[in-house]
This record gives structure tokens, sequence and C-alpha cells, in this order.
């Protein structure tokens, strides 16, 4: 767990139930000791700042670009796009995904929401807790998308995955339900 700023210790919870061992990632010698990635939700722009001044900016994006399983959650998942719309100019990214998002998407009258979501591969709908979101405004043709949500009937990706890095705009973490999370350890595994 990239361990910043942001739910760490639910992602941990959520993790250990899916049957990874876990650790924490403050400095880069603890970023040198995992075989994967998670980073939380949280401030976006604080997580990346914090990232610049503990020298972890240039390792994140080393170890991602280099192919280490990787899952992002809500500001997570924009700190692994390529660049970001509705961002700060100056905000620091780690990239990893092929995807543009747009922070705080859902605007203020649905600023945090809940939904049941139709995740490709999952037999069960997926209830969905969404905090001041981003979605996925734009995504390269190697980006697979899991999950969307319909606003005004255009459809935005709320879930993908390209290679070894997933990310979703929610937070699963939260909600008892770990099946994103295994996901992950499954996809940490098979790498
Ligand atoms: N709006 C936040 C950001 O852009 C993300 C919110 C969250 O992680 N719940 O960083």
């Amino acid at each position: 767990m990239l361990a910043l700023q942001g739910d760490v210790r639910e992602h941990l919870l959520a993790l250990e139930a899916a049957g990874a061992s876990t650790t924490t990632v403050r400095r880069p010698a603890e970023l040198a000791g995992v075989d994967a990635l998670v980073v939380p939700g949280g401030e976006s722009t604080t997580i990346g700042k914090l990232a610049v001044t503990f020298g972890l900016l240039e390792p994140l994006r080393e170890r991602v670009a280099a192919g280490m399983p990787t899952y992002g959650s809500c500001a997570g998942m924009v700190l692994l796009a390529r660049s970001v719309v509705d961002g700060r100019p100056d905000q620091p990214l780690v990239g990893g995904l092929d995807i543009q998002v747009r922070r705080n998407a859902f605007g203020r009258q649905v600023d945090s929401f809940e939904a049941d979501l139709d995740w490709a591969g999952l037999a069960e709908p997926l209830h969905a807790v969404f905090i001041r979101a981003p979605w996925v405004e734009a995504a390269g043709a190697g980006v697979e998308v899991l999950a969307s949500v319909a606003v005004d009937g255009a459809n935005h990706p709320v879930a993908v995955r390209e290679g070894a890095v997933l990310a979703t705009s929610f937070h699963p973490e939260l909600t008892g339900d770990h099946r994103v999370h295994e996901l992950f350890v499954d996809l940490v595994r098979r790498s």
C-alpha cells in the first residue's frame, strides 16, 4: 500500500481478506521490496506532492512502467492516468495507464453517490461507492473497460485495466465486498 495519504487502512484489510500479505510503502527502499502496489483514494494532488517530497515519484514511475502490478482507486486512478482534465496544472502523476481522467467528474449534485455496476466477468453486480470520483474521459486502444456509469445517456468508464495495471473510480475497500481486491490479487499471482 502506498501510504502517503488516503484510506490506506481499509485497503490493507480488504487485501488481507483477499489473501495478500501487505506492507506499507513511504520510501523508495520500501517500494523496492514489494511485488505489487495499491494506490488508495484520498487527494491525488496531496499524494502526488508527498511522493515528490519522499523521493518516490520517479521510482514509482519506473516500477509501474516496468510492469509492476498496480491498482489505483479514485485518487489512485487519477495518479495512474497519463493526463488529467480539471486537475491542477502542476499536479504530479505516476502514469502507467493510457487514459485521460476527468477529476471530480460527476459534479456537485452527485458529488458522492452509490450505484450497482455490471463488471465484465463478474457474475453479480458490484455495489460501488463514489466519493468526488473521476471518470475516464478517453482511453487508448490497449485499455479494457470493465465497468461504466451512464450520465445523461453517455457511458463513462469507471473501471479499467491495461496489462497489470487496474484502476477504479470508486472505493471497493469500503463495502465489505472483496471481489475487486480478489481480482487484483489474482492479477498479481498471474504476473
Ligand atoms: N477528488 C479526489 C482527487 O481528485 C479523489 C477523491 C477520492 O479519492 N475519493 O484526488
